[in-house]
């Protein structure tokens, strides 16, 4: 196949996670006859951070007007590097460049973007992309008929390629759109201790806590390991239990953590659409028959209200 291309966005000294995942979801496809592994991004900073992680070419956006991280602005440099390249499958994250930038690149090539993929494979010689469907109760397998396959990757669904030594090249685009809008300000969420997405361990809470106090409980859980971080469910969120901003599921975060202790959580396919690719699944539920618990590694099955203090106790005494 032609190849890929890799649309990252640049952060701080280097490029988002997310746009290291996608490489690591490139570097996949090219192993399945893909093609070659190249990248678009802004500013040499992020350049560098995509050779050491495999790229073989990077395309570099130099107007000083792509900072606005804008997809109009963006789209004209991002259109060279598609032509440049050759790739007939593009790859954006799914963040709030991706919303926009995919389908005003798939209206522009006469293509479609499939967003929020969650698998993506070479199947037949094209690229063919899973995403959650009807609300998460079932999930979607799409492929193209037109030449250019374009698709954004929902976070976490791909490891980031290890750092190595590089050896690609870059090359650079100086072209840049002019955006229509004016973006007033930025507020982000603020958030204290360990990044949800980015635990280690996460312990996450549900309807069958019974209230809001009993997250205390969680997150004393939480805190006797290592890079330990507590999430909820959105009944336990709707409820006012716990900020929104730890939600996790279809409509809230997903994570890929070593442990996922689901603590009271039924596991409704939207719930498990955050968390399934969790490496290790520990349910601790009073319902043996509850979907938690099937897909689980381990399960408890008792009362939380036991189990989690006895844990705590337990995991302390380890040192
Ligand atoms: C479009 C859409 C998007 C959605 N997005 C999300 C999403 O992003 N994330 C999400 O989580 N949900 C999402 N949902 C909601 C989802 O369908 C479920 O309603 C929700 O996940 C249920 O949350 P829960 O497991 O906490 O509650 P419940 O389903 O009520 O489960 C509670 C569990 O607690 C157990 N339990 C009760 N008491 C105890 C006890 N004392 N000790 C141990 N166990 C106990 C019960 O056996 C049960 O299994 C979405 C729904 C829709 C329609």
């Amino acid at each position: 196949m032609a190849g890929i291309l890799v649309v990252a966005e640049a952060a701080g000294d280097g490029v988002s996670a997310s746009s290291l995942e996608l490489l690591g979801a490139a570097q996949q496809l090219s192993s399945q006859g893909g093609g070659a592994v190249s990248a678009f991004v802004a500013g040499q900073a992020g350049a560098n951070a995509l050779l050491q992680h495999g790229a073989a070419t990077v395309y570099v956006g130099t107007n000083a007007a792509l900072a606005s991280n804008m997809a109009e602005v963006l789209q004209p440099a991002v259109q060279a590097a598609i032509e440049q390249s050759g790739a007939d499958i593009v790859l954006i994250a799914q963040s709030s460049l991706g919303r926009d930038l995919a389908p005003a690149l798939a209206f522009a090539n006469k293509t479609g973007a499939a967003m929020d993929c969650v698998e993506l494979k070479i199947n037949g010689g094209r690229l063919r992309v899973t995403r959650a469907a009807f609300g998460g109760n079932a999930r979607a397998e799409h492929t193209w008929k037109s030449p250019l396959q374009i698709a954004t990757v929902k976070g976490k669904s791909f490891d980031a390629p290890e750092a190595g030594a590089g050896g690609g090249e870059t090359k650079t685009i100086d072209a840049a759109g002019t955006a229509r809008i004016t973006v007033l300000g930025i507020s982000k969420a603020e958030s204290t201790g360990i990044k949800l997405e980015d635990a280690a361990v996460v312990v996450a809470g549900g309807r069958g806590l019974g209230d809001g106090a009993a997250f205390k409980m969680l997150e004393d859980l939480a805190g006797t390991m290592p890079a330990g971080a507590v999430g909820a469910s959105r009944a336990a969120c709707d409820l006012g239990w716990y900020p929104p901003s730890q939600q996790v599921g279809l409509t809230g975060k997903t994570v890929s953590p070593n442990l996922y202790i689901a603590v009271a959580i039924s596991g409704a396919s939207q719930h498990m659409a955050g968390m399934a690719g969790s490496k290790n699944i520990v349910a601790i539920n009073k319902d043996p028959d509850a979907n938690m618990v099937k897909v689980s590694k381990f399960a408890i099955i008792d009362d939380f209200k036991k189990v989690v203090p006895a844990l705590i106790e337990e995991i302390k005494k380890l040192g």
